[in-house]
């Protein structure tokens, strides 16, 4: 059995999928932010399942609030990223991942290293810290435990680092979406159309 990549980063620029808008205070999107994200940091790509969300996960402004006060419930200002990237990133700018794919950016070894591939990567690595000795190791760790999962054809185990996490988006609707999607509009339109339980 391949193994899956879970530091595999995004090989194209992120395309909105969602486009909630109405809310009042940014953390009401956070539903939507999850699925439109996949459930994982957009900049160092640790899943949910991997954590205990609540602590650990975060809304981060992409343009930051001290500079773009205007943008700050701006659903397209949204990132979904850990603690540690975004308290990491602060009101740094970085990157935008809408208009460069960051697998261009930066590739992550078998070994847990991290590595930049241009001058967009090296600043994603310094800004967030990336290459911090600790979060190397905590990638080597789930790589090995990924890789030795699916060589002995452990399937639960793989989806239990590779899935979907099981507190899925709510389906009800809270605001009418300026997009318009196949399946609905509900949040989480990702996770039902993957079908299977793996995300990418
Ligand atoms: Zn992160």
């Amino acid at each position: 059995m391949r193994a899956p990549d879970p530091f595999h980063y995004p090989d194209e620029p992120h395309v909105r999928r969602h486009g909630p808008q109405g809310y009042t205070h940014y953390r009401q999107y956070r539903e939507w932010l999850r699925d439109e994200f996949r459930f994982r940091c957009v900049f160092c790509l640790a899943r949910e399942q991997w954590g205990q969300v609540k602590s650990l996960f975060d809304i981060d402004h992409f343009q930051p609030r001290v500079l773009r006060p205007d943008l700050v419930v701006d659903y397209d200002n949204l990132l979904y990223a850990c603690r540690t990237c975004n308290s990491g990133k602060s009101s740094a700018l970085v990157p935008d991942l809408h208009g460069c794919a960051y697998g261009r950016c930066l590739r992550v070894h078998d070994d847990g290293t991290i590595h930049p591939l241009n001058p967009e990567g090296r600043i994603l690595i310094d800004e967030l810290d990336l290459d911090d000795s600790q979060r190397n190791v905590f990638r080597k760790l789930i790589i090995t435990t990924v890789q030795l999962a699916a060589k002995h054809g452990q399937q639960d185990l793989l989806e239990l680092y590779m899935g979907l996490p099981s507190n899925l988006p709510a389906r009800s609707e809270k605001t009418a979406s300026r997009r318009q999607f196949a399946a609905g509009g509900s949040p989480h339109v990702m996770a039902r159309a993957a079908g299977a339980r793996r995300s990418a």
